[in-house]
Formats: C-alpha cells, sequence, structure tokens
C-alpha cells in the first residue's frame, strides 16, 4: 500500500477506510464489520470515523470490527463535535470515544468543523491528550485556507492534516488550500472521494477507467490519492473494499491527469470550501 507521511513523521496508508453512515442499520452491521476487516487484510487500515455517526452507533461498530485483536494493525481517526472541543468537554467527548471504540488511544483525533470554542483553547486540549497519551496526534476537518492560517495563528502549529470534501468533481480547494497544505507539509485528507456514489460521468474518466482495467468510480478514487492526499472511500460490502482497494495501485500517466483537467477543470477563482 502507497503511504505518505504526516508532520511528526508517522506514515499512514493513501488509501483508508470511511466509516459514515455504518452501524445504522442493523440488518447490515455484519457486512459492514466484514467489510472493514477485508479492507484492513488489503492494507486500508487508516480508519475513519466520528462520535457523530450514527450518534455513537458506528465508532461502536468500528469497535467491533477491531475487537479480533486488529487494533494494532490501523490508524484509528476520530472526530469530535466542534461544541465538544472544550478545555473539560473535550477531554470527555475522548474517553466516550475510546470506550465506543473499545481502545485505549486514538491515533488521530479531528476537530470535525470549525466552531465557537476559542481555536486556542481546542489546541491546548488536544495538545494535552497527546500528552496523557490518549491522542497520538490532532487535526481539523472542514477548514478553509482563511481558518487554517488562523489555526496556526492560535498555535496550531502541531495540526496534522485537514480532511475535506474534495474529489474529482470538486477541485475548489486546489485554488488555495491544496498549495497551503503542500507549503506547511500537511496532507489533506479527502473525504467523500467518490462523491457518495453519484460522481458526474464523463467520456475521460471511462477512457482512463478502461485503459486500467477499473470501472470508472476506482479512477476518480485513484485521481483523489494525488500528490499530498489521502482518500478515505466509504464501503458497505467486501466487494466494494476489493474493487476499491484497486485504486491504489494506478498510476495516472501524465495524459491521463491532462484528459481529467479538461472534463473536470481546476477551480480558476477561489470558491468556499463545501461540506456535506
Ligand atoms: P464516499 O466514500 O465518496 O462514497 C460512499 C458511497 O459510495 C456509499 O454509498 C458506498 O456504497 C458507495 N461505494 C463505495 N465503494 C463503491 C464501489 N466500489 N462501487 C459502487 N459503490 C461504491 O462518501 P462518504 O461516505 O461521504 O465519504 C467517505 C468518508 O469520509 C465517510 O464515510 C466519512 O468517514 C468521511 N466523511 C467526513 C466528513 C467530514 O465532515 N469530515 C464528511 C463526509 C464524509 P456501499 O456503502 O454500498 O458500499
Amino acid at each position: 500500500m502507497r503511504e505518505i507521511e504526516l508532520p511528526n513523521g508517522a506514515r499512514i496508508p493513501k488509501l483508508g477506510q470511511g466509516t459514515w453512515r455504518m452501524g445504522e442499520d442493523p440488518s447490515r452491521a455484519a457486512a459492514e464489520r466484514e467489510a472493514l476487516i477485508c479492507g484492513i487484510d488489503l492494507g486500508m487500515t487508516l480508519i475513519d470515523t466520528a462520535e457523530m455517526y450514527g450518534d455513537g452507533a458506528t465508532e461502536r461498530l468500528v469497535g467491533e470490527a477491531l475487537a479480533g485483536g486488529r487494533r494494532d494493525e490501523v490508524f484509528l481517526v476520530s472526530k469530535v463535535y466542534p461544541h465538544n472541543a472544550g478545555r473539560r468537554s473535550l477531554p470527555a467527548a475522548c474517553e466516550a470515544s475510546l470506550r465506543r471504540l473499545r481502545t485505549d488511544r486514538l491515533d488521530l483525533y479531528l476537530l470535525h468543523w470549525p466552531g465557537s470554542v476559542p481555536l486556542a483553547e481546542t489546541v491546548e486540549a488536544m495538545e494535552a491528550l497527546v500528552a496523557a497519551g490518549r491522542i497520538g496526534s490532532w487535526g481539523v476537518s472542514n477548514f478553509d485556507a482563511d481558518d487554517m492560517a488562523e489555526l496556526v495563528e492560535a498555535g496550531g502549529k502541531g495540526c496534522m492534516t485537514d480532511q475535506v470534501l474534495y474529489n474529482i468533481a470538486r477541485r475548489g480547494p486546489e485554488f488555495d488550500l491544496v498549495p497551503w497544505l503542500a507549503g506547511h507539509r500537511m496532507p489533506l485528507m479527502a473525504y467523500s472521494p467518490i462523491e457518495q456514489g453519484r460522481l458526474p460521468d464523463s467520456a475521460a474518466l471511462h477512457e482512463v477507467a478502461e485503459r486500467h482495467g477499473v470501472a470508472p468510480m476506482q479512477a476518480a478514487l485513484a485521481w483523489a490519492m494525488r500528490d499530498g492526499a489521502i482518500a478515505i472511500p466509504k464501503a458497505g460490502t467486501v466487494a466494494h473494499v476489493r474493487a476499491n482497494r484497486r485504486a491504489a495501485d494506478i498510476v495516472l500517466t501524465a495524459e491521463a491527469r491532462a484528459a481529467l483537467d479538461a472534463a473536470y477543470p481546476p477551480p480558476s477563482r477561489k470558491l468556499r470550501l463545501a461540506m456535506l
């Protein structure tokens, strides 16, 4: 599996697994657990979850999937609600996530989106969790370039990543956020990398997919894992996980990138960061 380095030197896979909506429907839970375990077997050992997902049900499902001795193979990421990101609320929210995930530490803890708790307070609380060994590192999500600049101003130099909506049809971050992150050696973590299965179609995508013997969705996933990016597709079945894993072996040629640029043009002006 291709890897990428975080600012603290930790190496993590460029293709991980999302979990939004997992654990919400008991009739699908067994297939979802199986899908996550299959992904770990295939090297997609970064798992992304959040306290928000299914009101805790998703973290519980992830905890069940890891309970069979797989925890140490995984780089485990969870997210805190902005309203829980205060001096006193953050440690409590983290402990609740750890309990649901059946583990004693998170590898990365993200602020889910910018909120009203002062950033300096959240940074301090995150660093205290690192010092206490409850999390390995911390980062943010849904932060635009100006939010990142504000974060650094607030003492947030220890931030490891920004998890944002980024895929071949949502290239807005390339205008200023992608260069900002690259300048700070911070990988971008691309969420909804296949636009929740609703990517706009194009002849170029079909052509690139055909050349690599995959479906258009996996060609788009290979595109999302470009340069400084990590992609975290969510797949609820083993078949989908296996299909997505193939994207990590595809290296797009300059010619393929150019054809895709023509079909899905990069931004020519600032677009406010979108959220799903
Ligand atoms: P996504 O990964 O772009 O798409 C997931 C959808 O694609 C699901 O419906 C899935 O169906 C389908 N799919 C996956 N692999 C497929 C395949 N090989 N063939 C056909 N369909 C396939 O969307 P997402 O779940 O929104 O984003 C990924 C992860 O990013 C989330 O799960 C979550 O962990 C994270 N996220 C974070 C934020 C944030 O605010 N930080 C926001 C959104 C998402 P099945 O389930 O049937 O496989």
